[in-house]
């Protein structure tokens, strides 16, 4: 059964960022846990969207 998707996968913002890979290489949306929270993580900008709480996904602003 297929779930209500977040289209954050769609926003532009989200190719700008390194993603966390999953084995087949799509962005592992377990890339980071923490609760009830789980989302993306970018392994260049250590950013993350948890796809619970968040909606809109900034713009990757590089390695630090
Ligand atoms: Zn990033
Ligand atoms: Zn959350």
């Amino acid at each position: 059964m297929e779930r209500e998707r977040i289209a954050v996968a769609e926003q532009s913002n989200f190719q700008t960022h390194n993603w966390k890979k999953k084995a087949n290489g799509e962005p592992d949306e377990w890339g980071f846990e923490s609760g009830n929270h789980n989302g993306f993580y970018c392994i260049d900008c250590s950013d993350y969207y948890c796809k619970h709480c968040n909606e809109t996904v900034e713009k990757c602003e590089g390695k630090v």
